[in-house]
């Protein structure tokens, strides 16, 4: 064990230096790990709190932890967030001047720093290595840890070179964090960087915080609208498919009043920066991107993340969907599918030759499509595709848990009439044909074949066509229906016989109609829990209050205070300073910086709105 006199509790640096009373899941294991000294690969989801499994270990530990950050963007925040915390944290990077490096090298000799944040090509330079040799460094961190991997979905060379650590580095730890699922990448970081009998962590691939809602589009922009208006002030992200996409939603959202900026990789790098550091310091709420959006962002107050196409895999949609709500609050993720969207992707991906990189497929994207026409739960789909079982029945917080889809009586009979159809047609036909056989169409096409002859001709006639090529996703999504060859026909599957057997039924949702209003729109569980008992009026005056000490300090809102500890507060409204500690968020620097400020405000507005202050919620 490393560990000795000076050790502190990590459960009293938690409180102290970050305001939090306990440890979210395999926090404690994996800070465990870095106190004895062991390797590590430690895996959760974004906004899982991978920065404290080492943040606090370093602050117990003698000496300075080194941090292997691939972006210099993040780490600035990540070092400004540390700082506001007092913790004494740098960071060396390309970016510094040759003063501002002479003092982090001070900082380091005189050994008042506990966390160093380096990119790797700037680590890996003899003379630094050279030096920290030199210096106490208590244990290297490797952050994004799957860059390492070629099977990983962003591959850095530079990455590999860090399996020189553990030779210049023999007897300290080594841990790495990603928050990739796929095995494959956990294996190769262990292997390319020459761990030694890691200990694994694998957290829960689930984000109850989060709410899924997954829904056919419906062309134009209203779709995208509905949700940005549930979230009036509030940060958000669209994310699109291709730049010109981008381009155009942008300007049809800003035509439409709302105030957003676009962002991908066609556009001039300082352009791309500007909308990236206006939707950071909430100088901007809406950020329209291509999925180069995202990567370097730790904002922890994103409200919701809206897919206007369907993203390329489910891995990508866990991601990308998973930047809404880091900080554990409630946050929507609504995604808006086409099936021609698989066509944009596979034609976007010849382009690029981008179909080499090895978590992009035909495959994935079916089973991307498959996920979005589903109706089974949406935490649990997600999670059981990473292997894993979700811990609770049902999630109440995905349009089919919350009703938002309602499933047919008669889906035995429906799915018997389908998938006779399919086998009338020789298994020869797509989705769209199939649908339109079912429907009684009198589109020619069909009628050239004399599929008006069919005994399923018209069978489902009563339907809209729309319905019908739902539930033929649906039954393709269940494992019923097989897609084949270039034009996606369709074939019954072995279990889909079984269906026209009559010995399974399947599970077809009615039309979602119109008129009435979803449930989930109008409050989701997770929702309301979260806002209970707070003071509305009180979160907003606060949030101005954030916002100025933002602007003057020059970092992002959330360095100063997360969304969560704002709530915290217009719940308790402490009118003291000892009481404003206990505010979850909240530790001793933080208290002694902004308490006075914060404190006064809550009681000038408990006085003013007669609301009770102090409230007592332990
Ligand atoms: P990740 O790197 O895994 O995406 P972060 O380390 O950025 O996640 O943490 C996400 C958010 O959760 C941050 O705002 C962080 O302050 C907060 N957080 C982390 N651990 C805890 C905890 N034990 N209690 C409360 N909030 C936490």
């Amino acid at each position: 064990m490393h560990m000795d006199a000076n050790t502190a509790a990590p459960e009293d640096v938690l409180k102290q230096y970050w305001g939090y009373d306990d440890f979210r899941p395999l926090q404690r294991e994996a800070i465990d790990c870095v106190l004895a000294g062991r390797d590590s690969v430690v895996v959760l989801p974004t906004g899982g709190g991978k920065s404290l499994c080492f943040q606090i270990p370093a602050m117990c530990m003698p000496g300075m932890a080194v941090v292997v950050s691939p972006l210099i963007s993040l780490m600035k925040d990540q070092v400004d967030a540390l700082r506001s915390n007092g913790v004494p944290a740098a960071c060396v990077n390309s970016s510094l001047s040759y003063q501002e490096r002479i003092q982090v090298s001070e900082e380091i000799r005189s050994g008042q720093l506990k966390l160093l944040y380096a990119a790797p090509e700037r680590l890996l330079m003899e003379n630094t290595i050279e030096f920290l040799q030199e210096s106490n460094v208590s244990f290297v961190a490797i952050d994004e840890a799957h860059c390492v991997s070629e099977w990983g979905h962003d591959f850095r060379p530079d990455y590999r070179q860090l399996r020189t650590l553990k030779r210049a580095f023999p007897n300290i730890g080594i841990h790495t964090y990603t928050a990739t699922a796929t095995e494959i990448v956990r294996e190769d970081i262990a292997k390319q960087l020459d761990l030694h009998e890691p200990e694994v962590h694998i957290g829960s691939f689930d984000r109850p915080n989060l709410i899924y809602k997954i829904e056919r589009r419906s062309g134009g922009i209203k779709q995208i609208q509905e949700v940005i208006d549930r979230h009036p002030g509030e940060s958000g992200i669209v994310y699109c498919i291709s730049r010109r996409k981008v381009d155009e939603t942008t300007s049809e959202l800003n035509e439409l009043g709302y105030r957003a900026l676009p962002y991908h990789a066609g556009m001039p790098d300082t352009q791309r920066k500007d909308n990236q550091d206006a939707f950071i310091n909430e100088r901007c709420d809406i950020i329209v991107a291509t999925v180069a959006f995202g990567m370097g962002i730790d904002k922890s107050n994103v409200r919701y993340v809206i897919h206007s196409q369907l993203p390329k895999s489910l891995e990508a949609y866990q991601q990308e969907s998973g930047r809404a709500g880091r900080d554990g609050l409630e946050a929507e993720c609504c995604l808006f599918y086409s099936t021609g969207d698989f066509n944009t992707w596979s034609r976007l991906l010849n382009q690029s030759g981008d179909l080499k990189a090895r978590d992009v497929s035909i495959d994935s994207l079916g089973m991307m499509l498959d996920f979005c026409t589903g109706v089974t739960c949406r935490h649990r789909a997600i999670v059981e595709h990473f292997g894993q079982k979700l811990a609770v029945d049902s999630c109440n917080a995905c349009d089919v848990c919350m009703g938002d889809i309602e499933l047919v009586d008669d889906a035995l009979v429906i799915g018997q009439k389908i998938l006779s159809c399919v086998i009338r047609l020789e298994q020869r036909f797509g989705g769209e044909y199939t649908a339109g056989v079912l429907k009684g169409s009198q589109e020619r096409r069909l009628l050239d074949n004399g599929h008006d002859q069919l005994s399923t001709y018209g069978l489902l006639a009563e339907e809209s066509q729309r319905t019908i090529r739902d539930w033929i996703e649906q039954l393709v999504s269940q494992g019923y229906l097989s897609r084949y060859g270039e034009f996606n026909q369709l074939q019954v599957s072995e279990n889909g016989r079984q269906v026209l057997r009559g010995e399974v039924t399947p599970r077809l949702s009615k039309p979602l109609k119109k008129a009435k209003k979803s449930r989930s729109e109008s409050k989701s569980k997770v929702a309301e829990e979260s806002w209970e008992g707070v003071d509305r009026g009180l979160f907003d005056v606060l949030r101005t209050i954030r916002k100025a000490i933002a602007e003057e300090k020059e970092v992002p809102a959330y360095v100063v205070f997360g969304d969560a500890a704002l709530r915290d507060m217009a719940l308790r409204r402490p009118t003291t300073l000892e009481g404003f500690l206990d505010v979850r968020g909240v530790g001793e620097k933080k208290c002694k910086d902004y308490g006075e400020e914060f404190v006064g405000a809550i009681s000038a507005y408990c006085r003013e709105h007669d609301v009770t202050a102090d409230v007592d919620v332990d």
